[in-house]
């Protein structure tokens, strides 16, 4: 008997389930410490992560929504 493996190739495709691989750089693995962006609730890893207040985000930009929100009236 024959095992028909489906050819297909999909691109991006995730490593695996939601929290349990890094959104950023899709690294995954049971050595993998995942960290939760209190602002967008990507998971990603400690290499990714951005030190902001005390906490860890996924990206400067969440850690500014965070602590200054979203209204961005600065006018330069
Ligand atoms: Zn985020
Ligand atoms: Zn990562």
């Amino acid at each position: 008997m024959a095992i028909h493996w489906d050819d297909q190739d999909e691109e991006q495709k995730p490593p695996g389930e939601k929290g349990e691989y890094c959104e950023l750089c899709h690294k995954s693995g049971p050595w993998l410490t995942l960290l939760k962006c209190p602002m967008c609730h990507k998971y990603f890893c400690e290499a990714c992560a951005y030190h902001f207040g005390g906490k860890d985000f996924c990206s400067a930009h969440c850690g500014n929504e965070f602590f200054f929100g979203g209204d961005e009236d600065e006018d330069g």
